[in-house]
């Protein structure tokens, strides 16, 4: 998988240090592939200068910001926002950080976790990790019950994947991660039969953070307003983007979400059952159409896509 998705944003992005063509770069927006139901976005703002923002994504887009990370698993939130010092757990970022994982896995399954709760799901995937010596994280936010758009909108996000799995699928496809009909179907009716039994869903959000906690989970508080900018894929094994860097050049008030999607396919490979590749597979889809319908319920169509391959 990783191959193809380098080979198709090598094609995207051109022959990659010709900077004349990177000054040209164009990047598809949510809106492109008829998403991006929520308020964040650059259209959102009126404290953004157009030339450092087109100077911004062209910088990310060829991978100055990119650092080295510690761990290979999904494990803080694609927020862009940091804590009150500035800063962020030196970790991979998917969708909801850990309970990326939680919600993939529940998506991906086969059938056999049927009869548990998120609540359940979130205890005993973050025990399994444990359990292997893997750290994992969750955030919240110095002024809201749950701070996590990825856990607060969980129901949404599993409706939106009901309601949009095509445009969904063809966003993942454009960045080279294709996603059968036969995946689709599974991911869609696993959704779906959650919205059918909503008592699976946990009614109090924070207890959902809270439980990942108490089952060994790091947890950031996060400060201030959602600033972000564009969505960087990055598909770099082993780094992710430096948020703090970004601030430090362009200003205090750009800021991106960051979805380190060289991780999805060694979670699922951590998440699916011994050995299963088929599992392991639908898993790693299943997370990576979690992450784009959550950019999705979160962002502003006008919120544009940055691949860094
Ligand atoms: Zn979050
Ligand atoms: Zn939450």
């Amino acid at each position: 998988m990783l191959e193809s998705i380098k080979k198709m944003l090598q094609q995207l992005i051109g022959s990659s240090d010709d900077s004349s063509q990177a000054a040209k770069l164009e990047f598809y927006t949510l809106g492109k592939f008829n998403l991006g139901v929520g308020k964040i976005g650059p259209d959102n703002r009126t404290d953004i200068d157009q030339s450092t923002l087109k100077e911004m994504y062209r910088r990310v887009a060829v991978g100055e910001f990119n650092i080295p990370v510690s761990g290979t698993l999904p494990e803080i939130c694609v927020d862009g926002r940091t804590n009150r010092q500035g800063t962020r757990i030196n970790a991979p970022s998917a969708a909801g950080g850990s309970l990326t994982m939680v919600y993939g896995r529940d998506l991906g399954d086969s059938g056999a976790l049927n009869d548990k709760t998120e609540m359940q799901l979130t205890i005993e995937t973050m025990d399994v990790l444990k359990g292997k010596g893997l750290s994992t994280a969750v955030h919240g936010d110095d002024h809201s019950n749950c701070g996590c758009g990825a856990c607060t909108h969980a129901q949404k996000v599993y409706q939106h994947i009901t309601d949009k799995i095509d445009p969904i699928a063809g966003l993942a496809g454009n960045y080279g991660i294709v996603i059968s009909d036969l995946e689709k179907a599974s991911i869609v009716s696993k959704a779906k039969n959650r919205l059918d039994h909503p008592s699976f869903f946990s009614e109090d959000r924070s207890a959902i953070i809270q439980a990942a906690q108490d089952h060994g989970a790091n947890y950031e508080e996060l400060v201030d307003a959602h600033n972000e900018l564009c969505i960087a894929i990055n598909m770099r094994q082993g780094t992710t983007i430096d948020r703090k860097a970004i601030r430090a050049t362009f200003g205090p008030q750009y800021d991106l979400f960051v979805v380190d999607a060289w991780t999805f396919a060694t979670a699922a490979q951590e998440l699916a059952l011994e050995n299963n590749k088929q599992d392991s597979d639908r898993i790693a889809k299943a997370i990576t159409i979690q992450n784009v319908a959550t950019a999705s319920v979160l962002g502003h169509s006008s919120l544009p896509i940055i691949p860094i391959g």
